[in-house]
C-alpha cells in the first residue's frame, strides 16, 4: 500500500531526469553518507522538456493525497491488542526552524525516510505551551499538497515524563534558499511553477484564517521535481478580526517583512505574507535578496527607495516614530522600472504581478487568491497540474483535470481552545490527550530508539533561539 504520497517523486521523474539526489541525501547511517552530498546538496533542476508526466491510473491516487492522517496498515493489530511501538533512530539534523530542530529519520514500519521535528521547551511557560499546541494542531489540520503537514506524532511517554513533542512530516530534499544561492540555473518555467505553488499553498492557509508570518525562501521546501511545500508554522497564528487587538511585531525575517510591520502597526493581516512572497518572487528573478538591510529602519528606507514615499493614507496605522522618519526624509519618486533589470525573466507580465504584490499599503496589495488569477501564473498552473499534482490524473485518452485548481480549506482553523488554556499543567494534559487520540486506531505507534548512537545528540539539540523568543509575550 502506498504510504503518504509514496511514488510522488516518480510522477515527474521524466520532467526532471537524472536526479538521484534522494538516494545520496537520505542515507540511514553515517558510514554510508559523505557529508558533501548531504546538507549542501541542491536539487537537480534541469530544464523541463517533457510535455506531460507519467500517465497514472486513477486508482493509483488512492491513499496518497495530501499527507494528512496516517494510513491504516494491513498488518495493524486487532483493536483488542496494544501494538508494540516501533523504534526509530535519529539520523542527522537537516534544519532548524523558528521553534524546533528537524532531523531525517527512517520509519521502521516501511523503511521510508521522513523528517522528524523535535519541538523542545514545550512546557517552559504558558506562552510556549500555547504556541506549540497551536503549531501541532495546525500540522494535523493541513491537507494540502503545498503545505507541509504531520504524517504522524511519536508516542508520548507517561504524562509525568512528557517534556518534548516529536512530529513526523514528509522529508523534502532542499529549500528555496539553498536553490537560489546555488549555481543551478533557474529558468522562467521554474520560477513560474515555484511561485504558483507558493501562492496556491498561501491561498489555502489564508482561507483557513491562518497567517504564516514567516514566509521566506528557507521555509519553502522543494524536491528535485520542483514540488514545493510551505513549512515552519512556529510563528503562524489565526487572523485577528478585531483591529483594536494588538499583535506582536516579532514576526517575519527582516528582509521579507512587510512595511506595515516595519512601521509598527499594531494590527495586520494576510497581506504581510503576500509582501513576503513578492520579495521572494523578485529574489527568484534576480538571484539576490531584494531588500537586504542592516536594520528595520534601513529596511523601510530601501522599500521607499523602490516604491517612492508612500501617501499619507498608507501611514495611518504607523507608529509615531516610523511616520516621522518617513515624513522627515526627502520625497522619493518611485523607481519601479529597476525591477526590469532583475533578470531576463523580468518581463512586463512578471513586473506587473510583482508591482501588485509589492504595494506599500496593505489594503491595496493584491491578495494571494487574486494573484493566482494573474496571467503570469497560467503556465505554472498548467505545468503543475499536467504532471506534478495529486489532484489530476492521466488516462490513455488524455489528462483528467480537477474541478478546483486552487482549493481552499474545508473549514477555518479553530483556536477557541486557547482561551480556556490557563496553566502549563492543563496544557500538558490537553496536548498529551490530543496526541494519544490522534494516534488511536492508526498505524503501529512510533518511538525513538534510546540505544541509537545519535539519540543523545538529538535529545540535546534545541532550536538556537527558541528559549529567547518564547519568553516574549506572543500574540
Ligand atoms: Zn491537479
Amino acid at each position: 500500500m502506498a504510504f503518504h504520497g509514496a511514488g510522488r517523486q516518480n510522477v515527474c521523474g521524466d520532467l526532471f531526469p537524472g536526479s538521484d539526489l534522494g538516494h545520496k541525501y537520505f542515507c540511514v547511517n553515517s558510514s554510508c553518507g559523505a557529508p558533501s552530498t548531504g546538507l549542501s546538496a541542491t536539487p537537480c533542476l534541469t530544464a523541463p522538456t517533457a510535455p506531460a508526466g507519467t500517465p497514472r491510473h486513477p486508482t493509483a491516487l488512492g491513499g496518497s493525497t495530501g499527507g494528512g492522517a496516517a494510513v491504516p496498515q494491513p498488518y495493524s493489530n486487532p483493536a483488542s491488542e496494544v501494538p508494540s511501538p516501533a523504534e526509530m533512530e535519529p539520523d542527522r539534523p537537516i534544519g532548524y526552524g523558528a521553534f524546533g530542530v528537524v532531523w531525517s529519520v527512517t520509519d521502521p514500519r516501511d523503511g521510508r525516510k521522513v523528517a522528524l521535528k523535535k519541538m523542545p521547551n514545550v512546557f517552559q511557560n504558558l506562552v510556549s505551551c500555547k504556541r506549540v499546541f497551536r503549531e501541532l494542531r495546525m500540522l494535523c489540520f493541513f491537507k494540502h499538497d503545498n503545505v507541509l503537514s504531520a504524517l504522524d506524532i511519536l508516542q508520548p511517554p507517561q504524562i509525568d515524563c512528557f517534556e518534548e513533542i516529536y512530529v513526523i512530516t514528509e522529508l523534502m530534499q532542499s529549500d528555496l534558499h539553498k536553490v537560489i544561492v546555488s549555481p543551478q540555473p533557474l529558468t522562467t518555467d521554474h520560477i513560474k511553477v515555484f511561485l504558483y505553488q507558493i501562492l496556491r499553498g498561501l491561498k489555502y492557509l489564508h482561507s483557513a484564517g491562518i497567517l504564516h508570518r514567516d514566509i521566506k525562501p528557507g521555509n519553502l521546501l522543494v524536491n528535485s521535481n520542483c514540488l514545493l511545500k510551505i513549512c515552519d508554522f512556529g510563528l503562524a497564528r489565526v487572523e485577528e478580526p478585531d483591529p483594536s487587538r494588538h499583535m506582536t511585531q516579532e514576526v517575519v525575517t527582516q528582509y521579507y517583512r512587510a512595511p506595515e510591520v516595519l512601521m509598527g502597526c499594531r494590527h495586520y493581516g494576510s497581506a504581510i505574507d503576500v509582501w513576503s512572497v513578492g520579495c521572494i518572487f523578485a529574489e527568484l528573478l534576480g538571484r539576490r535578496i531584494l531588500f537586504q538591510a542592516q536594520s528595520p529602519i534601513q529596511q523601510l528606507d530601501l522599500i521607499t527607495d523602490l516604491l517612492g514615499t508612500p501617501p499619507l493614507s498608507a501611514l495611518a496605522l504607523a507608529c509615531e516614530g516610523a511616520r516621522a522618519h518617513i515624513l522627515r526624509g526627502p520625497h522619493k519618486p518611485p523607481s519601479l522600472s529597476v525591477l526590469y533589470m532583475l533578470s531576463d525573466g523580468a518581463t512586463h507580465e512578471a513586473v506587473h504581478l510583482l508591482c501588485r504584490m509589492l504595494v506599500f499599503d496593505p489594503a491595496k496589495r493584491i491578495s494571494g487568491s487574486d494573484a493566482l488569477s494573474h496571467p503570469y501564473l497560467d503556465e505554472g498552473r498548467l505545468r503543475y497540474h499536467t504532471c506534478m499534482c495529486q489532484c489530476c490524473y492521466s488516462v490513455p485518452s488524455g489528462r483528467v483535470y480537477t474541478r478546483d485548481f486552487e482549493p481552499v480549506a474545508e473549514r477555518p482553523f479553530s483556536h477557541s481552545y486557547e482561551n480556556s488554556l490557563l496553566s502549563v499543567w492543563q496544557g500538558k494534559e490537553l496536548i498529551h490527550r490530543f496526541i494519544t487520540e490522534h494516534q488511536q486506531g492508526k498505524r503501529v505507534p512510533l518511538c525513538i530508539n534510546p540505544q541509537s548512537a545519535a539519540f543523545k545528540t538529538f535529545i540535546r539539540s534545541t532550536a538556537w533561539h527558541s528559549s529567547k523568543v518564547s519568553r516574549k509575550e506572543e500574540r
